[in-house]
Order: C-alpha cells, then sequence, then structure tokens
C-alpha cells in the first residue's frame, strides 16, 4: 500500500523577500502518524486542480489573518498583516478539496480559512470583539506545547471520539476566531472560559475537521495529538 500523501499549505510574506516558511512540526507530526508529507506553495488557481489531484489529504496551515474584505466586513483597527497571495489561493483550494471531500485537517490560520471558505465570518480581534474573551494570543516564541487553556468537545463529536476524553488542555496562539460559522461545518469544542469555538466540524464530509490551536507543536511530547494526525493519514488511506 502506498503512502498517503498529505499536502501542508505553507506561509508567505512578502515582507520577508523570497521567503516560504513552515514550522518543522507539521511535517514530523504527519510523519510520525504514517503519511508522507509535501509542502504546498501558492500557485495560481489554474495548477490547483492538478495539484490537489497529487494528495489524499490536506493540512491547512497557521499564519497571518485572514483579509477581512473575503467575508465582506471592513479591517479592524486590531487586524494583523494580511497576505492576499496566501488567502486567495488557499481558499480557492480548500474549497476544491472541499467539493472532491478530500480529507482535511485545518490549524488555527487554516481553522479560519477553513470557515470562511464555507461562508463564514471572523472575530478580527477577540480581546475587543468578544465580551469575556480570556488570554489566547499567548507569545509565539514561548514552548509552543505548553498548554494554555482548556477546551470542552461535544458530545457525538467526531474530534471527541479521536481524542477519547471530554475536555483537553490546549496551546493558544491566535487573536482572532470564529464569528459565523460557515454552511455545513458545526463547532465541536469550545473553550472552556470563554466559549470561543476551538474546533469545527463537517458532518456531512468523510473527513474534514479544523482546530483553533496547534496539535502540532506535542509531536514529540507524550500525551498529544498525535490521534488527530493518525486519524487525518487513516481518512486518507
Ligand atoms: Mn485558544
Amino acid at each position: 500500500m502506498s503512502l498517503p500523501v498529505i499536502g501542508i499549505t505553507i506561509g508567505y510574506d512578502p515582507r520577508r523577500g523570497q521567503l516560504h516558511a513552515l514550522r518543522q512540526d507539521y511535517v514530523r507530526a504527519v510523519e510520525k502518524a504514517g503519511g508522507l508529507p509535501v509542502v504546498l506553495a501558492p500557485v495560481a488557481e489554474p495548477l490547483i486542480a492538478p495539484m490537489l489531484d497529487l494528495l489524499r489529504g490536506l493540512i491547512l496551515s497557521g499564519g497571518s489573518d485572514v483579509d477581512p474584505a473575503l467575508y465582506g466586513e471592513p479591517p479592524h483597527p486590531k487586524l494583523g498583516h494580511v497576505v492576499r497571495e496566501r488567502d486567495d489561493f488557499e481558499l480557492a483550494l480548500t474549497r476544491q478539496a472541499l467539493a472532491r471531500d478530500l480529507p482535511i485537517l485545518a490549524i488555527c490560520r487554516g481553522h479560519q480559512v477553513l470557515n470562511v471558505a464555507m461562508g463564514g465570518t471572523l472575530v478580527q480581534d477577540i480581546e475587543s470583539e468578544w465580551s469575556g474573551g480570556g488570554a489566547h494570543d499567548f507569545d509565539s516564541r514561548r514552548d509552543r506545547w505548553l498548554r494554555a487553556h482548556e477546551v470542552r468537545m461535544l458530545p457525538g463529536s467526531r474530534i471527541r471520539e479521536i481524542l477519547g476524553k471530554d475536555t483537553v488542555g490546549v496551546n493558544s496562539f491566535h487573536h482572532q476566531a470564529i464569528k459565523k460559522l460557515g454552511r455545513g461545518l458545526v463547532a465541536s469544542a469550545l473553550s472552556s472560559d470563554d466559549r470561543i469555538v476551538e474546533a469545527v466540524e463537517q458532518p456531512s464530509a468523510g473527513f474534514v475537521l479544523g482546530v483553533q490551536w496547534h496539535p502540532e507543536s506535542f509531536w514529540s511530547q507524550r500525551d498529544g495529538f498525535q490521534p488527530l494526525f493518525e486519524a487525518l493519514v487513516r481518512a486518507s488511506g
């Protein structure tokens, strides 16, 4: 049996010259779960279908804020840097992957991209737009496997089944969050303190799951989130 090829989107920031960037944790987590990771740089729209032909599964990775124009809202003063080239690529990639029912694990920014691709909207700044919002935007230079807050998974959800417990501690490196859910998505985990949507899934799909935290940061830790990557690889087999 051939290894399931799992594509991982990659960051691109024009302010940093010609460099694409991806934390190696994504690659290691997929490798450890038994998949063959390949990184996907943004390409022009006509190349997206042939790119998807090569893949059996997809990870939408973390990164900068999504341009709010893409969900029809004006920019908030606290909006971070946006990279429209990456947004356009990932939205088209996600919509085409959904149309093919390709297994998708969407992480942090990816969880937000998935929601926007399905017609949802975002809270552009938790601190100023979500009343009672706790701390979610921890310094990204701290050890990335440190748990920052608890999330509660909904009974009967796929993520509850995969992780096998009702609550779990997660890391947190985000100042944005899901506001209105995309069509066909359901919230499957909420932050225990402030009810931020920390995970989503598409019940009608084979495997479409988003998490607001960074499960890949735990790949080398005991008791981390490898079951999420193993479930993606299994669904992509
Ligand atoms: Mn969080």
